[in-house]
């Protein structure tokens, strides 16, 4: 039976550990990092990621604001506000809420956030910088799965890493970073034959399609590790991953489940990538 591993508790230390640098800097009367977060309309899941957002910034004493525009700014207005934002001395990061409705480019959007504020790392410069392996933004969530498997104590070099989706937000970032880890990886897609015998062959598989529990044990080898960064609401209206949970865990040596597991991560790495915004000013400001 595989044991579980809550991204809850491991992103709680993570911002306890973010809350103790940010208390040391208000007894030293230092400025606060600041994150600012940019939303376009009324997406209900978009309100309440942005609502989680803003209460992980308090929880951590972290400054924050949230910009919520109409659904109807144009894509100029919005790419103004962050021009402003972009030059707005006391922000130190910008995350624009994705996603935007059909009428705005993301990407044209992504590129105009200064690369040193993209908090999200989905910047064309900050995308350069990960695949050039240079020291750049990386995308929240897949850097809360290298940290969860990291603060696990799961071995990644030399492993048999199998990447389920190949999205520029989670498949392709992750698998990078864990081919930057010396694990040996292959990332499979919506095209892929032979999946489950790909999958099979995984010492940690990571599933990132959004396909309610679409891999179940049939895909797994005996104690691989499963990844589950899913999110997709059934049925009855609850959230559930892109792994059958109870399937697997009766084959895999550890799990994360959905709700608890990589969601917590991303959001702690928001926070984490703020931070280092702010240091990384700091340091250019002397
Ligand atoms: P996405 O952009 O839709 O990409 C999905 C990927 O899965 C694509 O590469 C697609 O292949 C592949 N795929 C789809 N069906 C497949 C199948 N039957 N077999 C093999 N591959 C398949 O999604 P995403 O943004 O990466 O997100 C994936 C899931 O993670 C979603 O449920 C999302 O809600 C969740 N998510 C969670 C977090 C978190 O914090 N936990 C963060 C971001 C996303 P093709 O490229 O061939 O189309």
């Amino acid at each position: 039976m595989a044991e579980i591993i809550y991204g809850n508790l491991i992103a709680k230390d993570v911002k306890n550990e973010l809350k103790e640098q940010i208390e040391l800097l208000k007894r030293e009367k230092k400025k606060i990092p600041f994150l600012c977060v940019v939303l376009v309309g009324n997406n209900p899941a978009s309100l309440s990621y942005i609502k989680g957002k803003e209460k992980a910034c308090n929880e951590i004493g972290m400054d924050s604001q949230i910009i919520h525009l109409d659904e109807n700014t144009s894509e100029k207005e919005l790419i103004l506000k962050i021009n402003e934002l972009n030059n707005d001395e006391k922000i130190d990061g910008i995350l624009v809420q994705m996603p935007l409705p059909s009428h705005i480019d993301e990407n044209r959007v992504m590129e105009s956030i200064s690369s040193f504020k993209d908090v999200d790392g989905l910047n064309p410069y900050n995308i350069g910088k990960l695949y050039l392996k240079e020291d750049g933004m990386i995308p929240c969530t897949p850097l809360g799965i290298v940290e969860l498997l990291k603060r696990s104590n799961i071995t990644i070099k030399s492993k048999k890493v199998v990447v389920i989706g190949r999205s520029k937000l989670v498949g392709n970032p992750v698998a990078k970073l864990l081919l930057d880890e010396n694990a040996t990886v292959t990332i499979c897609h919506s095209k892929t034959e032979n999946l489950k015998e790909i999958a099979k062959s995984a010492d940690i598989l990571i599933v990132a399609i959004g396909r309610e529990k679409f891999v179940d044990k049939t895909f797994v080898k005996d104690n691989a590790v499963v990844i589950d960064v899913g999110i997709n609401r059934n049925s009855e209206g609850k959230l559930v991953g892109d792994v059958d949970f109870d399937d697997v865990k009766e084959v895999a040596s550890y799990i994360t489940p959905v709700p608890k597991g990589v969601g917590p991560m991303t959001i702690a790495m928001l926070l984490s990538n703020t931070f280092k915004a702010y240091l990384n000013k700091e340091k250019i400001n002397g």
